[in-house]
């Protein structure tokens, strides 16, 4: 049995390779098979299935959806959703226009802080697909405001820096509940971005979203520790979720990554698709 990576972002969002290119560049690094996992949008689905069929290769149709939630940032996952559910593509239509609000506004309070760039720059840099904050990273940089990504961040883009404007999002149960809506898995991503205070508030957490439909948790990933990897695992064997992983590959910002392996040494057995498949079909 091969490889997988089930978190990956392209074009469509803020990702750097097209759909196309991050499926033949899988199957070229050797994988059994990727999910693509843009956030907010499937519109780089069909593209992507089309090139995995065209070539051989397995591609699970995904979206990374951000939630509402603090102090940190809650992204929910969502594996094997039916794209052409007019139900949720109508609903993240909706978050494309809370983006397209917010961008501008961005560009304003920067504009107001000195830093003079404008939104046809981001625009151009985002190439045709969703805008996000990655984008404006990048024409920071290239206009010398900031060294790199992170400095970007830190200085104007991140949750409560001065340049950061907050947009509309669904609430846990919400995104949860279109996921399922669309025949979907939902999996919450990445847990150390939750900013939780300890093992009792996250498990509290999970508790609740399972309620209302939450069928697993994202443990492996580049960001987390050893330990977190452990809390997480538990957490799952306890609830009875199912255990993923991604790398959550863009190909720009997040130097010394690579698709299917991270920072070199995350290796996930296909075996985690036929789960959720089960999963899928369980439900
Ligand atoms: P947006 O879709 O505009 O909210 O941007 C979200 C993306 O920005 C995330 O997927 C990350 O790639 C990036 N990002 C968000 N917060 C940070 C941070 N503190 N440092 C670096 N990158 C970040
Ligand atoms: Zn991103
Ligand atoms: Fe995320
Ligand atoms: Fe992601």
């Amino acid at each position: 049995m091969g490889y997988v990576d089930l978190h990956l972002h392209t074009t469509a969002s803020d990702g750097v390779k097209t759909p196309s290119e991050m499926v033949r560049y899988a199957k070229y690094k050797g994988l059994q098979a990727i999910a693509i996992t843009d956030h907010d949008t499937i519109e780089g689905l069909g593209e992507g299935l089309a090139e995995g069929e065209r070539i051989g290769f397995e591609v699970i149709p995904g979206i990374e959806i951000s939630a509402e939630h603090s102090p940190g940032s809650m992204h929910l996952l969502g594996y094997f959703i039916d794209t052409s559910d007019s139900l949720l593509n109508e609903r993240l239509k909706y978050l494309q226009k809370a983006r397209e609000e917010r961008n501008p506004r961005m560009v304003e309070k920067l504009n107001q802080l000195g830093v003079h760039i404008t939104y046809e720059e981001v625009l151009k840099v985002s190439g045709g697909g969703q805008v996000g904050r990655p984008h404006f990273a990048q024409v920071l940089i290239e206009k010398k405001y900031v060294k790199n990504f992170q400095e970007a961040f830190d200085r104007y883009l991140k949750k409560g820096a001065p340049a950061y404007v907050d947009k509309l999002r669904f609430t846990p149960a919400e995104a949860i509940r279109f996921i399922q809506e669309a025949r979907g898995v939902a999996v919450l991503g990445h847990p150390n971005t939750l900013g939780l205070n300890g093992y009792g508030e996250l498990e509290r957490l999970i508790a609740d979203l399972i309620k209302v439909g939450l069928k697993g948790i994202e443990v492996f990933y580049p960001e987390h520790s050893a330990s977190e990897i452990a809390q997480y695992k538990g957490l799952a064997e306890r609830y009875g979720l199912v255990t993923t992983g991604g790398t959550d590959y863009h190909g720009l910002e997040k130097e010394g990554l690579d698709v299917g392996v991270g920072k070199g040494d995350m290796k996930l057995p296909y075996s985690i698709v036929e789960t959720l498949k089960t999963v899928r079909n369980q439900s």
